[in-house]
């Protein structure tokens, strides 16, 4: 397995493998891999000759007072199960050389990034659709792999790949769990013991929803008074947003129709979590 910090290099190599007539599969991470990130590794190997994964933690979506600096970093234990799950390189730009000093150009996914995570982290989308679009520039790749758990970011590169003419397929994966139900993250590093066992509350209340939903309420401001009761019993939780939105346009839902999200953001202790379930009715 092959690691590039280098982008002409990584340009370079893409183009190789289009000559050979292989397709590229790209899974783009900051890395601190877990079972969520693996999930999509495989299914990149799959369906594609060549797998491409991106470890990079993208300054430029994160907030003055967000956790860049103490993000998790572990390119040692990174570099073992990209190869463990059949992955042919390893991505791993300089932050200088992806924004040199000059750098002015970004990209901007107009609504769909100011609603939901958007509200709460001003600039997080335009950093994220910047890189992505980026990426997708000097990787080249085929399809493109994505979690559900990030269903916002996933809508957003969808939109930004067909409205940018991109030749490109985006897969979007289920959300992998930990036993009690928690959304894999690498932030639930942050998390204590006992802070873990209160975040479980997200997934609790996205199941609870699922259920009123199934038992014929269509109702979304009852169903999110009844998710935060729930969430409001744990200690360590402070909720975010609760929002119920129409899957294609983000738009808020009065009334469940058709296939809705339902995604939340709450803090656990100082650290914030996020994830979301798509119901239809
Ligand atoms: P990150 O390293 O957090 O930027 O995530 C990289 C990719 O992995 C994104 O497409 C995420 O949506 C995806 N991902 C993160 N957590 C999970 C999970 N628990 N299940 C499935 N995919 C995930």
């Amino acid at each position: 397995m092959k690691i590039i910090r280098n982008i002409k290099e990584m340009s370079g190599f893409s183009k190789k493998q289009q000559i050979k007539g292989k397709t590229i599969g790209f899974v783009p991470t900051m890395g601190a891999l877990h079972e969520g990130h693996l999930s999509l590794i495989r299914q990149a190997h799959k369906e594609n000759d060549i797998v491409v994964v991106s470890i990079f933690i993208n300054p430029i979506q994160f907030g003055p007072k967000e956790d860049y600096r103490r993000y998790p970093r572990n390119l040692r234990l990174d570099t073992q199960l990209c190869r463990r799950e059949g992955a042919d390189l390893i991505f791993f730009p300089h932050a200088q050389q992806m924004y040199p000093g000059n750098y002015k150009t970004y990209v901007n996914v107009s609504d769909l990034s100011d609603v939901l995570c958007g509200k709460f982290r001003p600039g997080h989308f335009k950093g994220v659709a910047t890189v992505v679009t980026k990426f997708f520039n000097i990787v080249r790749p085929d399809m493109a792999y994505f979690g559900r758990k990030d269903a916002q970011q996933a809508i957003i590169i969808k939109k930004l790949a067909y409205d940018l003419n991109i030749p490109i397929r985006i897969k979007v994966m289920p959300t992998v769990c930990e036993r009690g139900g928690l959304a894999m993250s690498s932030r639930n590093a942050y998390l204590n013991k006992e802070e873990r066992l209160d975040a479980a509350v997200l997934c609790q209340a996205l199941t609870l929803a699922k259920n009123l939903i199934k038992r014929g309420n269509t109702d979304s401001a009852d169903i999110i008074r009844k998710m935060r009761r729930l969430i409001n019993k744990k200690k360590s939780a402070c909720i975010q947003y609760i929002s119920i939105v129409k899957h294609k346009d983000l738009e808020p839902l009065d009334k469940i129709r058709g296939k809705a999200l339902i995604a939340l953001s709450v803090w656990i202790g100082k650290t914030r979590l996020i994830d979301n379930i798509v119901v239809s009715s």
